[in-house]
């Protein structure tokens, strides 16, 4: 027997964090948090007095009194608070997949004798393409991992791809179809043994899972913030790179936000010294105040507790989901995955289309998986119950 979800809700210290949020649709479960995170209260109030106040009042000279070093200000609190990377090393800036092209040129420039980005065909497709593209552009080879889609990448893979021709590495920490849980410092650790350079996309695992970049080595990180962040459709993107990188890490888009004295209006460029050389050009100043908002939620609450509650809302999951027979794809070990858990079945379209009908909204991917995304600030047990009670009724063979 399952414990009833009224009774885990009732012993969730998390629980208070619900109401931080704007929760008036009329849904009965609201499973894709780690696809779009809900609007927190505090960023709706932010954003209304930033336009009214700040934009409407101050307008030119709001760059100067706040808003200009806002994305290393932020950067430095995401990365104090999710990354354990120290202040100077995070930015917040443009999309993650203009962030990922940013650091493949500045990691594939780190060895120029190397010509091999190594990638799993797992990972999502922004990041193909884009390693594709940077290799195309740069004269390099993509090799391919091709990982078993629950194992994913693991030392083992890795290794039979790595050598001496390898420049970049770049993996996802946490797999966005099954959920897989990726071993970074094992993996990071390898890629540094076979001489190159690792980027780790955090998308999936920043805000939810316990990350330690500078004491881990990692060289390159970027993720976005509008997933377990909170921070709202097409909020920016955020991107370390590690300070023994900063001094030759070159990126491509050299705008005047890269620039070493942004005012200046030099006639020759001169890259910042800082991390705002991976700035490109004028931040959107309201999403990167949402994402400010979004860090400080989670902050708050601490990621230590938000991955205990993750770890127990996948596993009553996985055990309401047994119970209904459906297939799982996700890790069954707490340990080797992140916050979603994923169903495969030959129906999941449909499937999932009978569930928004009825008040429930999954992540359908293609071709046969339905990602159940709990998000720890948000998601109560109960909501997750009816869910999967839901899923089971409608993932029934009729007849
Ligand atoms: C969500 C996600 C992205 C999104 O990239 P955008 O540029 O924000 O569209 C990239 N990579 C991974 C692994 C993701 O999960």
């Amino acid at each position: 027997m399952t414990t009833p979800p009224d009774v885990l809700d009732a012993a969730d210290p998390l629980a208070p964090f619900r109401d931080r949020f704007v929760i008036d649709d009329d849904l009965v479960a609201y499973l894709d948090g780690n696809s779009l995170g809900r609007l927190p209260r505090a960023t709706l109030d932010r954003l209304a007095s930033f336009v009214r106040e700040e934009w409407g009042g101050r307008l030119i000279r709001g760059w100067e009194e706040s808003w200009v070093d806002l994305p290393v200000t932020v950067g430095d609190e995401l990365g104090a608070a999710l990354l354990g990377a120290a202040a100077g090393q995070t930015v917040v800036a443009d999309s993650t997949s203009v962030c990922i092209y940013k650091l493949l040129h500045a990691a594939a420039g780190l060895r120029p004798d190397r010509d091999e980005i190594v990638i799993d065909a797992t990972n999502f497709p922004t990041d193909r393409y884009l390693a594709e593209s940077v290799a195309a552009a740069r004269g390099m080879t993509v090799r391919w991992l091709d990982p078993d889609l629950v194992e994913n990448v693991t030392t083992d893979v890795l290794a039979q791809a790595l050598g001496e021709r390898t420049a970049v590495v770049l993996l996802s920490h946490v797999d966005y179809r099954s959920g897989t849980l990726l071993d970074l410092p094992a993996l990071t650790d390898a890629v540094h043994a076979a001489g190159a350079v690792v980027i780790w996309d955090l998308c999936h695992s920043a805000g939810v899972v316990p990350i330690a970049l500078d004491a881990v080595g990692v060289d390159f990180a970027v993720g976005c913030t509008y997933k377990y962040v909170n921070a709202g459709p097409g909020a920016p993107a955020f991107v370390y790179v590690a300070e023994r990188h900063l001094a030759d890490a070159r990126q491509p888009i050299a705008g005047w936000w890269s620039a070493a004295d942004l005012f200046a209006m030099g006639e020759v460029y001169a890259e910042s010294a800082t991390i705002s050389r991976m700035l490109s050009g004028t931040p959107p100043v309201a999403g990167v105040l949402a994402v400010q908002e979004g860090v400080r939620l989670v902050a708050e609450a601490g990621v230590a507790a938000i991955r205990t509650k993750s770890e127990a809302l996948t596993a009553y999951a996985i055990d309401l989901l047994d119970a209904a027979s459906l297939e799982i794809v996700t890790p069954r070990d707490p340990a080797l995955r992140g916050g979603h858990v994923t169903v495969r079945h030959p129906d999941a379209r449909g499937i999932t289309d009978r569930l928004v009908e009825r008040g429930v909204v999954p992540d359908f991917r293609e071709p046969d998986l339905i990602r159940l995304g709990l998000s720890p600030l948000t998601t109560s047990y109960a909501e997750l119950a009816a869910a999967t009670r839901i899923l089971a009724e409608v993932a029934a063979p009729i007849g």
